[in-house]
């Protein structure tokens, strides 16, 4: 599919923020989106390995975009009336902008809700990043998403742990010094556990268990156990929540995407 380029972003704008964001969070999720085009266009010109053909999809895969007659179709009546300028004036107004590290266009990874701080990019990937530091996100009070909690039985939760990792000694009686916390990143998510001496990724964790975040700890009472968790997403680089709480601060785009992705600059496009 070939389609404009700015039209494109307010696609994405539009697909991954609430319209209803402030605007200076919605021009950082712009240039955001901007950049990670960029990225993607000259890391693979010939299309990315997952899509040949084609540098970004349009899902969470790379980064979400909705045609504008989907977007009509999945908010309520008046949502294009009410918002489709704003989302096209945070484009506009941020024309050509994008962010760069020494020079080079940056990989300008997001999410959701980071919990209060950040990730180290080789926390989460295999990669340490310069600009994809542990910062602090401390105005995520808004984000719905910020505290989670799973609930099952303590049954439940051990055939599940041995169903992926084999017959271990755990029983509803041993479980609690079955389990012990490995290492912990510097954004506060679990990197490793070991559940009967068995070393388990934070990450196979939280997909074993469709957990919010790697950021999880356990209570056991009788029968039930609840994993509580905090934030939302791989914690790595921008938080959306944490921009949308800077603006109403009254940080300006540019101040957000500073921050989060620590040494970039905002330049245009030559
Ligand atoms: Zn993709």
């Amino acid at each position: 599919m070939v389609i404009d380029f700015e039209e494109y972003l307010k696609g994405v704008v539009a697909s991954e923020m609430p319209a209803e964001f402030n605007a200076e969070a919605l021009k950082a999720q712009a240039v955001t989106a901007r950049t990670y085009l960029l990225y993607r266009l000259k890391k693979y010109p010939n299309g990315q390995p997952d899509h040949m053909g084609a540098p970004v999809c349009t899902g969470t895969h790379c980064q979400v975009w909705t045609s504008k007659e989907d977007l009509i179709a999945s908010h309520e009546q008046g949502w294009y009336e009410q918002y489709w300028g704003k989302i096209e004036e945070t484009v506009n107004s941020t024309h050509g902008q994008i962010l760069t590290y020494e020079d080079k266009i940056i990989e300008p990874l997001f999410h959701s809700t980071s919990g209060g701080r950040t990730e180290n990019s080789e926390d989460v990937f295999s990669a340490s990043v310069p600009y994809l530091r542990s910062v602090e996100s401390p105005y995520e009070a808004e984000a719905p998403k910020l505290h989670g909690s799973v609930k099952m039985t303590v049954d439940e939760f051990i055939n599940k742990i041995k169903s992926a990792y084999g017959n271990l000694n755990i029983t509803r009686d041993n479980l609690n010094e079955k389990i012990k916390l490995g290492e912990v990143s510097e954004g506060g998510k679990v990197k490793t556990i070991f559940i009967d001496n068995t070393e388990i990724t934070g990450r196979e964790l939280r997909s074993l268990f469709n957990l919010n975040s790697a950021n999880f700890s356990f209570i056991q009472s009788g029968d039930q156990i609840e994993i509580l968790t905090t934030g939302y997403g791989h914690g790595v680089g921008m938080s959306q929540w944490g921009a949308e709480g800077m603006a109403d601060e009254g940080y300006n785009y540019k101040d957000i995407l500073k921050h989060y992705f620590t040494g970039v600059e905002v330049v245009s496009m030559k």
